[in-house]
């Protein structure tokens, strides 16, 4: 099975008051395959959160179908769930906890037995071993979202999930954070990550889905897509 396929896809947002509806998906329809760094790109208000929000059983879908590795997400919601982390966008980590405290509660939230939890071993992966355990409001903003990345993996997903991870993170920091999440990809992750940067989908991504108003406009390998813009 893919890692992710998604058929026929809507979301209405319902706005109470006088404001018109939202219809922010109207039918989108992807096939990432197992291993595949796929990019999600688009600019603002397209609709990648929304559509990354309902792959992560984080917003209801209005209709249409997803499913991760096999699994779809109404009928055998916790088996989809468990095959895919997500980093969110924001850098919402609390400030009195540690890396080893974070990745330990998540463990628990994924009921992880500990005699399998591999914090030292994702904590080095992504650079923070030294920081295991020193206050997250210590950390810089590249370390936290790393920490971030960390999370998402502590049930060893098939599939990672991040949304605009380098939003806000400078040139140098982001050119890091995308060496962690090749390393990933190239051990085996499948990678789905949304960004309105060009220039961090054609960096790291071998296909690109290009969203604009709730909708696929083009989806490619990265090198033809890039040869007709
Ligand atoms: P992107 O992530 O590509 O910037 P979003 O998925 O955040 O796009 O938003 C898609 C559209 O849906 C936008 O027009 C946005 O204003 C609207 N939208 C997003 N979230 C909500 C919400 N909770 N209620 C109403 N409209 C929303
Ligand atoms: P096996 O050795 O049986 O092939 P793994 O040890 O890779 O399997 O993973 C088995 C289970 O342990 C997974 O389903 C996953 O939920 C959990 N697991 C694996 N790695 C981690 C980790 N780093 N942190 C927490 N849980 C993990």
């Amino acid at each position: 099975s893919a890692a992710l396929e998604v058929r026929d896809l809507t979301k209405i947002y319902r706005i109470k008051g006088s404001t018109p509806d939202k219809e922010a998906l109207k039918g989108i329809n992807l096939d990432v395959p197992r291993g595949s760094f796929f990019g999600l790109l688009g600019p603002n208000g397209a609709g990648k959160s929304t559509l990354i929000n309902i792959i992560a059983g984080l917003v209801n879908k209005t209709s249409g179908t997803v499913s991760i590795c096999g699994y779809d997400t109404d009928a055998s919601m916790r088996a989809a769930r468990s095959a895919i982390g997500v980093v969110p966008q924001e850098l919402n980590l609390d400030a009195f906890f540690t890396p080893r405290e974070v990745m330990e509660f998540q463990a628990g939230l994924y009921g992880v037995p500990k005699s399998r939890r591999r914090t030292d071993e994702i904590l080095t992966a992504m650079g923070l071993d030294d920081k295991a355990d020193v206050y997250a409001r210590t950390l810089s903003g590249g370390m936290r979202r790393r920490l971030l990345v960390a999370k998402a993996m502590v049930h060893n997903p098939q599939v990672l999930i991040l949304d605009e991870p380098t939003a806000g993170v400078d040139i140098e920091l982001r050119q890091q954070l995308w060496e962690y999440i090749k390393d990933l990809n190239d051990t085996g992750t499948t990678v789905i990550l949304t960004t309105h940067y060009l220039e961090e989908a054609e960096e790291l991504c071998d296909t690109i889905a290009i969203i604009n108003h709730g909708e696929v406009v083009a989806c490619e390998p990265t090198e033809t897509l890039l040869g007709k813009l």
